[in-house]
């Protein structure tokens, strides 16, 4: 499929960017994985309507923010990814509401809230994706969870179809979001926007919880390497980097993936030659090791896509890689 087939199938010309045999690593803050068949980059949410329409029905579709939890497999994703991060990236500010695209970066959120007045967005000031990602995953730290601040949020569906939907319309918990219904949210359904609800406050006293956050996290995180953040999410009254660290498994490698010294939910790619299959099996290594010695099935968090390199038609990521 090429653009022209699209822009054929189409009413109104596309305006976004389209690309083929996208490598991915360039996408995913992992810095590994293969590569996408297509990635469109929309000009907005009206050329997003037009591609989508333009698909085939079952063409397998995946959003994708900033790949800040996000790996793909070394044999690549056989579909299309959207790419929102790219596109037109918009907030608005309205009284203690703030409007923004899919698209828009966390910590632009949370820096705009508190130049506003506002307060209750600064823990998103560390969260390194998108608001469409941080939807999806209902991200959260230091005590606070996106969906605890939205009051809409926008969703297109396959038709290219956009609907104005309120909490209600998803079943929401920790690190969960799915919709109730039918249509299902990432398959069916993909955000394009929210409105969020912060309290009037003291911006200054926003700005400096901001800072103290950002320390908290270059003293505890290994920011400095390609990473996804935590690997698993949190079993019930416990810390899966507790577990792990436990576990002895610190500084253990997998290729050239490693659990981070600094943080044992954290894999990171230090040399930015790993793998994806090495990050999955490394994942799997920490959660055996963790079922073993405590009887606890962690649950990953980071969202993994794509065919394993066995499997791959065409081109494997480690050709990829050098070319
Ligand atoms: C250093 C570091 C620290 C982190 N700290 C935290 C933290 O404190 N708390 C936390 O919760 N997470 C944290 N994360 C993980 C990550 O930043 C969050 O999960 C974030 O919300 C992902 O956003 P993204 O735009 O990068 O999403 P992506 O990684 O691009 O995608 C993640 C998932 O969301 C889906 N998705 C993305 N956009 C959309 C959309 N528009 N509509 C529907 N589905 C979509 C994707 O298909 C995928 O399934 C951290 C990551 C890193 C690297």
């Amino acid at each position: 499929m090429n653009m022209a087939d699209l822009t054929g199938l189409a009413a109104t010309p596309l305006r976004g960017r389209l690309r083929t045999a996208a490598p991915m690593s360039r996408h995913v803050s992992w810095r590994a994985g293969g590569v996408a068949d297509r990635l469109y980059i929309p000009a907005d949410s009206d050329d997003l309507s037009v591609f989508l329409r333009g698909l085939a029905p079952r063409e397998p579709l995946c959003f994708v923010g900033l790949g800040s939890n996000l790996l793909v497999r070394d044999g690549g994703y056989r579909g299309t990814v959207i790419l929102m991060h790219s596109s037109h990236a918009v907030m608005r500010a309205e009284g203690a509401v703030i409007h923004a695209s899919a698209g828009a970066a966390c910590p632009k959120l949370a820096r705009l809230a508190a130049l506003r007045q506002l307060e209750g967005a600064e823990f998103l000031a560390g969260v390194p994706g998108t608001v469409g990602g941080a939807l999806a995953m209902n991200a959260g730290c230091y005590g606070s969870q996106t969906w605890e601040f939205v009051r809409s949020a926008s969703t297109i569906d396959r038709a290219g179809t956009i609907r104005e939907r309120t909490a209600g319309d998803f079943e929401i918990g920790y690190r969960h979001v799915v919709l109730r219904g039918d249509s299902v949210l990432g398959e069916d359904e993909w955000f394009i926007g929210a409105s969020f609800a912060f309290a009037p406050g003291d911006g200054g006293r926003a700005r400096r919880r901001i800072r103290e956050l950002l320390a908290q996290r270059i003293a505890t995180q290994p920011l400095g390497l390609p990473n996804a953040g935590s690997v698993f999410r949190n079993p019930e009254g416990d810390h899966a980097a507790r577990l792990i660290e436990a576990c002895g498994l610190k500084g253990v490698a997998i290729g050239g993936a490693r659990i981070s010294e600094k943080h044992a939910n954290f894999i990171v790619n230090p040399g930015g030659k790993a793998l994806a299959a090495d990050i999955e099996a490394l994942i799997g290594h920490a959660r055996e090791a963790v079922r073993v010695k405590f009887g606890v099935d962690l649950v990953p968090e980071v969202r993994i896509i794509g065919q394993a390199a066995a499997q791959a038609s065409s081109i494997g990521a480690a050709q990829e890689r050098r070319s």
